[in-house]
């Protein structure tokens, strides 16, 4: 129900239009005779029906299935010599709200599905909203923005049968490299976890910290579950699909009405620009390349807080399907990082609600940040708060009326950069094969053999030359991997042969993308 503005008397039995007139009747038509025509002025039949119409927004194009609830997130360590961002000073209690999510399904989907978990999180800070939108994942499967469309295609219906492609997702996978990470994590078990209650959540990007001298650190942020790491094999999960389709929204959503509140240690790992510079010569890895993790031996987590949810939302298409995170939501003291998926995310998050849920949608209750707000954003869609210049006469700056200005305390301290604009291959000497080989050498032997299986069937009807492809790229992280899948597929001899010959010369993924 809308606020209202006056000192009417309220009669909150009495059902009204949208415009405040009561309403006669809700049950019976107006009609010409008992059993003649409709009238048009039956206005309320005609408002009940277009609303209907309009009760569904489009759907997000990727993470549509969703599950959320509000908690808050509490600072225990100390990283104030690291960031002056006042949520993540010590014994700061910022409320959030967190939204976890499947990628490829639609709105509709079930929810036991072998695929990444979002895990995407607004915290409503005292210097404005501080959105944190990662993945279940520390890593992802591309990481130049002009692959990103490519790769969802992939994950989507094909355009002519309308049904997801295994040969899509391996054909493309099989001829980008830098995608193993990711795809041995979806394929392990984690990738299809009992609920979200039992994942990790990680930022993935790496961002920065500025502290209050104006020193710029970079930084990895890490949810770890506390309930322990569960998950289904696709038997199990088949079984689960067959008995309810929304086994995690019945999961988080019972816990939290239970009182049984989920909860993650947040943990941070930190880098000089002097030690990003060093790590980077000594193993040939980009500390801002999204599909790489800061080996923890190398940099250790540290610990600084705990994350709770603690309060399920009212209403679930306002508050879960009307969030909207985007990661260029920063707090003085944390910002962003030369990795060139966040520098896309950066853009195009924000743009995808403003098509989505209109130009303003962060006046949206629940993206309004609990701060104050101060633009001079003017007119577009839902335009339905007050001029937030506090005057009228001042929607423009500068200005002589007093309006909102700027503030060069919240400055960034100069970001140093080097090198010719220009199209750098990406693939150009990177090694996408050493930390998905370090994940599959950590997997005991049952979980070795699951990741093949999985793999296998994932692959079910795949052409046998792509197979063949993505194999010897598995076989590239670690030969036991590559043999291993070969034998789930039960591939031939021939193909066995290939296998072994490990060259990059083998390998058409490397001799398409060679320079
Ligand atoms: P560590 O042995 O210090 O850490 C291993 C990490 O792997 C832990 O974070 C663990 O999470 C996680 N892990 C275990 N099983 C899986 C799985 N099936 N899918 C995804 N993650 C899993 O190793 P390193 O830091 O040296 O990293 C080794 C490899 O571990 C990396 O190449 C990467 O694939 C993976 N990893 C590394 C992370 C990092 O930030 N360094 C983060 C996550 C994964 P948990 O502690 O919750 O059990």
């Amino acid at each position: 129900m809308s606020k209202r503005t006056d000192d009417a008397p309220d009669t909150p039995g009495q059902l009204t239009t949208s415009a405040g007139n009561p309403i006669s009747d809700n049950q019976n038509s107006l009609s010409a005779g008992p059993r003649g025509p409709l009238l048009m002025q039956d206005y309320q039949l005609v408002e009940k029906l277009a609303h209907q119409n309009r009760e569904r927004i489009p759907e997000r194009p990727v993470h549509a299935k969703g599950w959320g609830a509000h908690g808050t997130l509490t600072i225990t360590g100390d990283i104030s010599k690291y960031t002056k961002a006042k949520v993540l000073q010590p014994g700061a209690k910022t409320p959030l709200i967190l939204r976890f999510s499947t990628v490829a399904g639609e709105l509709g989907a079930a929810d036991a599905e072998r695929d990444v978990r979002g895990f995407a999180i607004k915290f409503y800070t005292e210097e404005g909203n501080w959105d944190l939108v990662g993945n279940n994942t520390p890593v992802f499967f591309v990481r130049d923005p002009y692959k990103f469309p490519d790769f969802i295609h992939t994950q989507k219906r094909h355009p002519k049968t309308n049904l997801r492609s295994p040969t899509a997702m391996w054909d493309f996978w099989s001829l980008s490299p830098e995608s193993l990470h990711q795809v041995t994590i979806l394929m392990s078990d984690r990738g299809l976890p009992t609920g979200v209650r039992h994942v990790n959540g990680y930022g993935s990007h790496t961002y920065s910290l500025v502290n209050a001298a104006g020193v710029r650190l970079w930084v990895k942020f890490h949810f770890k579950t506390q309930q322990g790491h569960r998950h289904w094999t696709n038997t199990e999960a088949a079984e689960v699909v067959g008995r309810t389709r929304e086994s995690t929204q019945e999961d988080l959503f019972g816990a939290i009405e239970q009182g049984d509140f989920p909860k993650w240690k947040m943990q941070v790992q930190i880098m000089t620009d002097a030690q990003a510079e060093a790590w980077s010569e000594r193993t040939g890895w980009n500390p801002f390349d999204l599909t790489k993790v800061w080996p923890h031996s190398d940099f250790p987590v540290i610990d600084i807080g705990m994350l709770e949810l603690n309060r399920n939302p009212d209403n679930y298409f306002a508050e879960i399907e009307q969030v909207a995170f985007a990661p260029s939501n920063i707090v003085p003291g944390i910002s962003f990082s030369p990795d060139k998926m966040l520098q896309a995310r950066v853009f195009s998050y924000a743009d995808a609600h403003r098509y989505r849920l209109g130009t303003h949608y962060e006046a949206l209750p629940v993206n309004a940040p609990r701060s104050a707000v101060h633009h001079y954003h003017k007119d577009g869609a839902m335009r339905f708060f007050d001029n937030n210049t506090k005057n009228p006469d001042a929607y423009y700056e500068p200005n002589s009326f007093d309006g909102p200005k700027e503030d060069k305390r919240f400055a960034e301290p100069p970001l140093p950069l080097h090198g010719d604009a220009d199209r750098y291959n990406h693939r150009d000497g990177n090694d996408d094969f050493t930390q998905p080989g370090n994940l599959f050498r950590l997997f005991n032997a049952e979980q070795k053999q699951r990741l093949f299986a999985n793999i296998a069937a994932a692959m079910h009807g795949v052409p046998d030359e792509i197979r063949r492809r993505q194999v010897a790229l598995f076989a590239k992280c670690d030969p036991a991997y590559g043999v291993g899948v070969a034998e789930a597929l039960k591939l031939d001899p021939a193909g066995g042969e290939r296998i072994k010959g490990t060259s990059a010369t083998d390998n058409p993924a490397e001799n398409a993308t060679a320079n």
